[in-house]
């Protein structure tokens, strides 16, 4: 008998060139939250669905919406909402690696930061699926460049989050341009009254899914946090990356102009990092993802605008240099790290002043954010951590990591 590798998608009962995509990709099993949405999205049924950040979302959608294009109509037929350009990208690549094998659909990207023309010549390739910023799509409404007549799906990713970046009218302009015999679909990491009035207000019998988790955070991420003097932060953080040499970190900064010194203070010490935030350009901005992405840059320095929805394989650390304003964007800065079956740490930095807003984080996400104890370098770095990750793509200059913590911890 022939020993064929059990794809659990199969009950699905997708076609063979989605079930080829999703081999290609590796995905063998449904996540919790594409068990629960794959089935209610192929019956083109409204859903609610509210699941922690790396749980599968994207697949969660993309996959059904994949399935119900129609491939001999060149017109749009789903639209899909992100928060972010980076996120948008991101998306789309996911979509367009599922569909593989499927050449007769076309997946675009529409975002702020590309020069216009460019995506209106790209529209004119007829794509049939949209992944788009909502102030993007506007300026291409406002253009009449692009045609929803035949719009019969619509998703809004991060729907908390588009929220939150101020897109409420946006959103609600683009909801009623599509016709209103469509699907509506919400993906999000936190239900707030708002969203709850947007599904109310733009759904229909919606089903609601929602993926529990004791804590909001991922179990899979060790979270400590360090009671550091404001002026302490930088050789803290020094100390803390020179200890455990991790090759992807991802260090979160209050404000633009911080991410860009503490990107120079950090190479200048000899740690090489590049900093992401909203006033680069777009084209300097996927230069940066690109190195990080392939491992050319381990250090980057971000703002929680910027670092939006950044799905980038293996980030061994979040470091909250700043601590986040609030618990949903705890939530998501820590979600970059510790996704799919790894596992992943984070460190939160926080002054005497900022005990306030620690306590409030671990109030509303009932996170175990654990103390630091003493010095930096003397974390307790869990038993086996790292022992699922793959094997390091490159080599610092001050060798391999494992030697390294051996003889610091000696
Ligand atoms: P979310 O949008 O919920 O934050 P993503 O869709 O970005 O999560 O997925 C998180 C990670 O999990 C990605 O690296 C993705 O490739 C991986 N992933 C998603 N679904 C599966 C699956 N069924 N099997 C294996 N890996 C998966
Ligand atoms: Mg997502």
């Amino acid at each position: 008998m022939e020993n064929k590798p059990i794809n659990h998608f199969e009950t699905f009962n997708l076609s063979p060139e989605l079930m080829r995509g999703l081999a290609k990709l590796n995905f063998q099993t449904p996540s919790p939250v594409q068990e629960a949405a794959i089935a209610p999205m192929l019956q083109r049924q409204d859903v609610l669905v509210q699941a922690p950040t790396g749980t599968g979302k994207t697949a969660a959608f993309g996959i059904p919406i994949l399935e119900n294009i129609d491939a001999t109509n060149r017109h749009i037929q789903t639209v899909i909402l992100c928060p972010t350009r980076e996120l948008a990208v991101q998306v789309a690549t996911v979509l367009k690696q599922l569909a593989a094998f499927m050449p007769s659909i076309r997946i675009l990207a529409l975002y702020g930061g590309e020069p216009i023309y460019r995506q209106i010549t790209a529209l004119k390739r007829r794509p049939q699926i949209i992944v788009a910023t909502p102030g993007r799509l506007m300026d291409h409404m406002k253009r009449r460049t692009t045609r929803f007549g035949e719009v019969n799906c619509i998703v809004l990713d991060e729907a908390d989050r588009m929220l939150d970046m101020g897109f409420r009218d946006d959103i609600k302009a683009i909801l009623q341009s599509l016709p209103e015999q469509r699907q509506t679909v919400l993906f999000s990491a936190t239900v707030s009254e708002e969203i709850k009035h947007i599904a109310e207000a733009y759904q229909t019998d919606a089903q609601q899914i929602h993926i529990q988790q004791e804590a909001l955070t991922v179990d899979s991420v060790k979270q400590y946090y360090a009671e550091i003097p404001r002026p302490s932060k930088l050789p803290a953080l020094l100390h803390l990356l020179d200890d455990q040499n991790f090759d992807l970190c991802l260090v979160f900064v209050a404000t633009k102009s911080m991410a860009d010194t503490l990107a120079q203070q950090l190479t200048a010490a000899g740690h090489p990092a590049e900093a992401i935030h909203g006033d680069l350009h777009q084209s300097q901005r996927n230069r940066v993802m690109q190195r990080y992405r392939s491992g050319k840059i381990g250090l980057l320095v971000a703002t929680d605008v910027a670092a939006r929805g950044i799905d980038v394989d293996g980030i061994d650390a979040v470091i909250n240099y700043d601590i986040p304003g609030d618990p949903d964007s705890y939530v998501h800065r820590i979600g970059r790290t510790g996704r799919a079956d790894r596992s992943g740490l984070a460190y939160t930095f926080v002054d005497s002043k900022e005990r306030g807003k620690l306590q409030n984080i671990i109030t509303s996400t009932k996170a175990e954010i654990l103390p630091a104890s003493g010095l930096f370098g003397k974390f307790a770095i869990p038993e086996g951590y790292g022992a699922n990750k793959k094997p390091a793509k490159r080599r610092t200059q001050r060798g391999p990591r494992n030697q390294k913590r051996v003889g610091r911890s000696g």
